[in-house]
């Protein structure tokens, strides 16, 4: 008999009722370390007083009005991001394929638009993920994600990761745009070289193409930068964030160039829920909390601090993990050991971390993380480990 709720996930039996900063209370009261950050998106922790807050104080006032009207929580946070990135306009929604949908619609409007409706064509790489909608599966193209689900909307090429020379050679006249994750997520945790995004900028400026970045698992401090691009010294036509910018609420943003927006007038797209009050007000509390240039100073030395503690942890059993890579907070562990039985070993620590393709488990702390609770976390780890045989 099919259970109650639909079963498309693979579940741990374990359910958690509460949360504090770094910490999840099962329902048992036992209390566990939290490295997945609900797949990167508790950015400040659990209940932040800050953004519980932000939450409460709106809900008093204001829930929804739809879009007909003046959203002005929505209108400050638009500002705040057109202010902190290259952007210059942004569309709210309220999950990440939610963006990856209105990237596609505005790369098409933008050619359509410029008299070339042909070039519908968007080149992304093989192990990347950019959701679950009907875009999102036909962007990252794996079978993983498209069997069953056919005919596939139309319009996408993929190409082996980070090859520059795949890339050119996949270019022809219908091509629109590329799509791709600065610092590789769900495909388990692969950072882009600098140079190669520099390279894909590049390719886009000679070809007339917009590049598309999807922020939403590295982006909003996860990197380190406010978003992972900036390491590179490069700005995209359009971005993809959601994730970590509600802090647990869902909330994602679109955000554009002038020019890539331009054929986004007036009835061309919309969402009932998006930008909505609530959201909004925490978005903005946790954009405010993370664009402050000591919070990411403070980031990037935790991040270093707990590289350091994990490439130790690697070496000192080399029968269970083979590397360490990432960005920022944001890091995998590939394991030499099957990661799903690492995975339960740290379960049994009151461990929790997220596991990735790849053989990968990913590291994805709240960005709020203390340097005693790095030193928990790794600690726990090596039990972990000790534990897998
Ligand atoms: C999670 C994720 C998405 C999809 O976001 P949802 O909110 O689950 O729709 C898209 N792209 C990347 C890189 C992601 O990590």
């Amino acid at each position: 008999m099919i259970p109650s709720i639909l079963p498309t996930y693979n579940r741990t039996p374990v359910s958690f009722e509460s949360g504090e900063g770094s910490w999840l209370i099962a329902d048992d009261g036992a209390r566990y370390l939290d490295l997945g950050g609900g797949i990167a998106v508790n950015s400040l922790g659990h209940a932040n007083p800050i953004l519980v807050e932000a939450l409460t104080e709106q809900a008093g006032k204001l829930w929804h009005t739809s879009n007909l009207y003046g959203i002005p929580n929505q209108q400050a946070l638009a500002d705040m991001l057109v202010d902190l990135t290259f952007a210059d306009t942004v569309f709210f929604a309220n999950s990440g394929t939610e963006t990856c949908e209105l990237a596609v619609k505005m790369t098409r409007k933008y050619f359509h638009d410029k008299g070339q409706p042909e070039r519908v064509e968007i080149i992304a790489f093989e192990g990347s993920f950019h959701g679950r909608s009907a875009a999102g599966i036909a962007a990252a193209g794996s079978e993983k994600l498209t069997a069953g689900f056919g005919p596939l909307l139309p319009g996408f090429t993929q190409v082996p990761l980070g090859d520059t020379d795949a890339v050119r050679a996949a270019i022809n006249e219908n091509t629109a745009a590329i799509i791709v994750e600065p610092v590789i997520g769900e495909g388990g945790i692969i950072p882009l070289p600098d140079v190669h995004i520099r390279e894909l900028r590049e390719i886009c400026d000679e070809h007339g193409l917009l590049l598309i970045l999807d922020e939403v698992q590295c982006g909003v401090g996860r990197s380190g930068k406010l978003f992972a691009h900036e390491w590179a010294g490069i700005t995209p036509d359009i971005m993809m964030v959601a994730k970590g910018i509600g802090g647990g609420f869902p909330l994602g943003c679109l955000l554009a160039t002038e020019e890539a927006a331009s054929g986004m007038v007036a009835g061309t797209h919309g969402s009932t829920y998006g930008g909505n009050p609530l959201g909004c007000a925490v978005g903005l509390a946790v954009l405010k909390t993370v664009s402050d240039p000591a919070f990411l100073e403070d980031v990037n030395r935790k991040a270093g601090l707990l590289r350091q503690r994990l490439e130790g942890l690697v070496a000192a059993h080399p029968d269970v993990f083979e590397s360490v890579r990432g960005s920022g907070l944001m890091l995998g562990l590939v394991c030499k050991a099957p990661n799903t039985d690492v995975l339960k070993t740290c379960y049994d620590a009151e461990l929790l971390v997220v596991p990735a393709a790849e053989n990968t488990l990913r590291i994805l702390p709240p960005l709020t993380i203390s340097d005693d609770e790095i030193g928990e976390a790794v600690s726990r780890l090596e039990t972990a480990a000790i534990s897998v045989n």
